[in-house]
């Protein structure tokens, strides 16, 4: 382990080269001054495969640091005790995690399991008084978000939602470009989120454990996208739903969605959510001054895109490092990213997705 003053030191040659990385957008301000500051020291629930890739891009997190590890499975517990250095007394099963509460040497919960499970972890966390990370979907419906937010509001720490694109460098600068009022007014949203869905037995196809199929786990994307690249909130909601695979896809999976909507602006945006097609990760936006396309868009990156003015040139960091780092920032110093990632936010999807189901199933637009 280095010491305080190594640790002030690194912080400050990073500091240095910070500014060069991220310009000066607000949400990495805090970075371009040396400082002293507290880690976030986390345990991630759930070991599978996103987990793996959010503990492996935490070695490089300045802010935050895994000390911990909640899983059902005891020979992953040691192989992750092994590979990250995590002491015996930070490691819980899901049957012993409440006792998390008796352990000052953690200070947030990030719950990277099955959707239908994150709810009722939450809220357990949350009792536990320990901050919430939650990955995307936050829940499966609003009625579930409605009580995860309660409960954190309740126990007096942070939800905070896995939504890495708002830390990736270049989703900020146009978030900033929009807000600079450099696109002028945003008219039309174009979001295209889909990939071919692999094993069959999985439990993004169980509906219990899901919630739904492609529009909760990607779809997702292009709800939260339309709202940070127009930045307003939908009023209305219209939806179509085709199936091409029903043994695969069972009722309530969705496989296809494509839905619109409506804005106060009068901007409308035109979305497609897919299990069953490829090569669809795009966002496509244009104002009355301005346009941008990002290809992709939302994948682990590299991020690429241009806009009327040219190619977005800013660099690639891994996401989940500097969301973390971010949520470290905001839990610490109370610095908000360009779009929030806290449990209203989070919300506020499952409110439209539940809207996009119910327009699909209706057959009729769906007021906000
Ligand atoms: P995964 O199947 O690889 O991992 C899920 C983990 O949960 C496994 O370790 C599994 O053992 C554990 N688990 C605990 N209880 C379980 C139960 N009852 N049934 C099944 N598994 C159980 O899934 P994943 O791809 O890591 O996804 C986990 C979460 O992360 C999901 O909410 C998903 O939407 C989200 N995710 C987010 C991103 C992102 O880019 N932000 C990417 C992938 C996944």
């Amino acid at each position: 382990m280095g010491s305080r003053r190594d640790f002030i030191e690194k912080m400050s040659l990073t500091a240095l080269s910070l500014p060069i990385l991220y310009g000066s957008t607000p949400l990495f301000a805090a970075f371009e001054q040396p400082y002293d500051a507290p880690i976030l020291r986390v345990a991630i629930m759930g070991l599978g495969s996103y987990a793996t890739r959010v503990a492996k891009a935490m070695v490089d997190c300045k802010r935050a640091k895994l000390v911990g590890v909640i899983s059902g499975t005891p020979s992953k517990i040691t192989k992750w005790q092994a590979e990250y250095d995590i002491p015996e007394k930070n490691c819980y099963n899901y049957a012993n995690f409440d006792s998390i509460k008796d352990n000052p040497d953690i200070d947030a919960v990030y719950i990277i399991t099955p959707n239908g499970l994150h709810c009722e972890q939450a809220i357990r966390v949350a009792k536990a008084s320990k901050h919430v990370i939650c990955e995307k979907p936050m829940a499966i419906n609003a009625e579930e978000g409605e009580r995860m937010v309660k409960a954190c509001e309740a126990a007096n720490v942070k939800l905070l939602v896995g939504y890495r694109m708002h830390f990736e460098p270049k989703t900020v600068e146009v978030i900033r470009m929009r807000k600079a009022g450099e696109f002028g007014q945003p008219k039309f949203f174009q979001g295209q989120s889909g990939f071919v869905i692999g094993n069959p037995d999985q439990w993004r196809l169980n509906k219990e454990l899901s919630g739904g199929g492609a529009m909760m786990d990607i779809g997702i994307y292009s709800v939260n996208g339309a709202r940070y690249m127009l930045g307003e909130e939908p009023i209305w909601i219209t939806a179509q739903e085709t199936k091409t695979d029903p043994v695969m896809f069972k009722e309530g999976i969705d496989e296809t969605i494509t839905f619109q909507m409506g804005f106060p602006s009068g901007a409308v945006a035109s979305c497609l959510s897919t299990y069953a097609m490829r090569h669809l990760d795009r966002f496509f936006m244009t104002g009355d001054d301005g346009w941008v396309e990002m290809q992709p868009s939302t994948g682990y990156g590299p991020i690429e895109g241009r806009t009327h003015k040219g190619e977005l040139s800013q660099p690639h960091i891994t996401h989940q490092t500097l969301q973390m780092d971010g949520m470290a920032q905001l839990i610490f110093d109370g610095i908000q990213p360009l779009v929030p990632v806290d449990g209203e936010e989070g919300l506020k999807d499952l409110k439209i997705i539940d809207a996009i189901y119910r327009a699909a199933k209706k057959g009729e637009k769906v007021m906000l």
